[in-house]
């Protein structure tokens, strides 16, 4: 690791305006940035981080009349076992708790969690060996490389400067970020309030829309007792593994469904020809069926990612079938 000047932010004022000056990054838990920082792989090494977790009062898990509402700075472990949670939002309990490993989760945030970057072997390849476009370079080296973990759902195009347009086959692999989709979630930060399904973007070096010195402060989640919900991971290992691929699905009291993918596509994936073919229908075995190959209509995978199309689909049926 190299040196880097380190700030125990105060406020989110201070610690937005230490963030706007520039070749600054912010930490929370630091179960990514750490990693990043450590392996060297950003083209520009940090001049400064900016430590979140000195700011008070932003771990915390409340419900207040209709809405859920949890700090940025809450961690994985404390969202696991909380009874708020759990009674509230189920899937958000389960998701978190399965999410990396034990000691990760009792460090690492949903703040965190919801900004991590890209588990792209390419983007995360020691010392910055491929300096690709999602770091501001000129290619995606898994296009023509190994992209087996990568989205059968196309690339995410962005500008890497003004006028220069590059794409990313990356996948937003993160345990957390459909179920928040499929839930209705807003998230609060320091400028404005956004929709969950909203939030994720590709830009260099980002995998949110978040702005310069913009800060992710609070997570809600309307709270809705004839919801039904289910999250499912599918993973090669049991413990401290992403998942290859995840799903949530939401159900309300008049069969409106919500289904969101991750390690499909570049931001969490929403599957909208399968809702609009379960709108208002009860499930049957024939219907799951069709929702599974819905969910993965217009999936253009590489060869080497192919099995992830049979994976949406069974894992769609499946979980249908499970309510
Ligand atoms: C070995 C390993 C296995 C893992 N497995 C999984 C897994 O299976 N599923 C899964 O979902 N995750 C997994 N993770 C990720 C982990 O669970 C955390 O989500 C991750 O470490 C990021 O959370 P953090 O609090 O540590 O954030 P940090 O590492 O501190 O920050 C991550 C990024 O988010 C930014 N950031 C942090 N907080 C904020 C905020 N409030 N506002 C704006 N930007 C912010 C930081 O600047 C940084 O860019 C794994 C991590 C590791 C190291
Ligand atoms: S998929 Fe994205 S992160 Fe990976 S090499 Fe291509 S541009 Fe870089």
């Amino acid at each position: 690791m190299r040196a880097f000047n380190h700030i125990n932010a105060a406020t989110l004022d201070g610690a937005s305006d230490a963030l706007k000056r520039g070749g600054a990054v912010a930490l929370a838990g630091g179960g990514d940035l750490l990693g990043a920082l450590k392996d060297d792989i950003f083209p520009t090494y940090p001049k400064t981080v900016v430590n979140l977790k000195s700011i008070p009062e932003l771990e915390y898990i409340t419900a207040e009349g209709d809405t859920l509402k949890i700090g940025a700075l809450t961690t994985l472990a404390d969202i696991a076992r909380s009874s708020v949670v759990t009674e509230n939002a189920d899937i958000l309990a389960l998701a978190a708790g399965r999410a990396s490993s034990p000691s990760l989760r009792e460090t690492t945030t949903i703040g965190g969690n919801l900004c991590q970057l890209p588990r792209c072997w390419y983007f995360r390849k020691l010392n910055n060996r491929f300096d690709c476009a999602r770091k501001g370079g000129d290619r995606c080296f898994a296009v023509t490389g190994d992209n087996r973990y990568h989205s059968v759902f196309g690339g995410a195009v962005f500008e890497t400067a003004p006028g220069v347009k590059r794409t990313c086959v990356a996948v937003n692999q993160g345990d957390l970020a459909p179920v928040l989709t499929v839930l209705g979630a807003k998230l609060k930060t320091t400028e404005r309030v956004i929709d969950a399904g909203d939030f994720f973007g590709v830009g260099v070096l980002t995998a949110t829309v978040l702005n310069c010195g913009e800060i992710l402060t609070e997570i809600q989640i309307p709270i809705n007792g004839a919801r039904k919900s289910r999250y499912k991971r599918f993973a090669f290992r049991k413990s401290i593994d992403f998942p290859v691929i995840n799903l949530a699905i939401s159900v309300d009291g008049e069969n409106n469904y919500r289904i969101c993918l991750g390690g499909v596509a570049p931001v969490p994936y929403i599957a909208a020809q399968a809702e609009t073919l379960l709108a208002g229908r009860a499930i049957t075995e024939e219907l799951a069926e069709k929702a599974g190959l819905a969910a993965a209509e217009g999936a253009k995978p590489y060869e080497a990612n192919s099995y992830k199309v049979q994976l949406i689909k069974t894992l769609v049926k499946r979980e249908l079938l499970a309510f």
